[in-house]
């Protein structure tokens, strides 16, 4: 809490009292921190790449060149860490982007097909090389006012995290449903699942469950900051149930008409 006092003074100099102001500024400390946690996890995600790199590189130039296996090896990780600084630079322009004042959606009538299929065939080789199945289960031709190009990203985020955290050979499935004035989507893994604990922070900028497994399976840890962003400024709502070992299920629910 902030505190300011003041003396209030009467018309001949005499003593009437004190006003005390006190402001709660719990939320614009929490908002400094999370301004500032979200620069050092920017920092600490653009080093990892960047050092990687610069180390290979120099020894390469150092003589580690000559064995050509040696070169390609080393220049295969420099490519891998360039793509990792690519999707983070990409990620995180496309949240700024997001959360600038300008931000608008183009909203038109989307048939829920179409936004399943147009993601479904932007994953489609990393489901074959994993070589998972899917199941799509939407009853006849619903459609909702949105922005096709961005509920198509959401759904591409988050069919990626259920074949990145899925093993080989596994199934997903996604359902659309009608409910009155608005659609429920599910998508479905039989992935490794999440603990309890850590749901009510998954939507985090950066949070991840396991580090290592996010970076191997070139995650940003943004992506589902971006869902949520994307759902809500849809006026919609995102929810996830998991359970360890059995799998994870997504939730959003997205009314059919917009206010403007
Ligand atoms: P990332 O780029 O790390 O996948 P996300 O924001 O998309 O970042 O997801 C945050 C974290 O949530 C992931 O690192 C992972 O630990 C967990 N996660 C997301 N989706 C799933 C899923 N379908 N199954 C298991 N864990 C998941």
């Amino acid at each position: 809490v902030s505190v300011y006092g003041a003396p209030v003074i009467g018309r001949h100099g005499n003593w009437l009292g004190i006003v005390v102001v006190m402001h709660d500024i719990t939320k614009l400390i929490r908002l400094e921190k999370v301004r500032k946690d979200f620069v050092a996890n920017v920092s600490h995600e653009l080093r990892t790449p960047v050092t990687s790199i610069k180390g290979f590189t120099e020894t390469l130039l150092e003589g580690a060149m000559d064995d050509p296996a040696v070169m390609k090896m080393f220049l295969g990780i420099i490519q891998k860490e360039s793509d990792r600084l690519h999707l983070l630079i990409d990620d995180l322009l496309a949240l700024s982007g997001m959360e600038s004042e300008g931000f608008t959606l183009q909203y038109a009538t989307v048939d829920m097909k179409d936004v399943i299929d147009d993601a479904l065939s932007a994953v489609s080789r990393n489901l074959e090389q994993k070589k998972m199945k899917t199941i799509t289960n939407i009853p006849g031709h619903i459609t909702i006012e949105g922005d096709i190009v961005r509920l198509v990203q959401v759904m591409v985020n988050l069919l990626t995290n259920a074949i990145n955290y899925s093993s080989e050979n596994k199934t997903i499935t996604i359902s659309v449903t009608d409910a009155n004035e608005r659609i429920r989507i599910e998508i479905s893994d039989e992935g490794i699942g999440i603990e309890h604990l850590e749901l009510p922070r998954l939507f985090e900028r950066f949070y991840r469950v396991d580090r290592a497994r996010s970076r191997d399976s070139g995650g940003t840890g943004l992506g589902l900051a971006i869902v949520k962003h994307l759902i809500e400024s849809h006026n919609g709502t995102v929810d996830v149930e998991s359970e360890i070992g059995v799998g994870t299920t997504f939730q959003i629910h997205l009314p059919k008409k917009q206010d403007y």
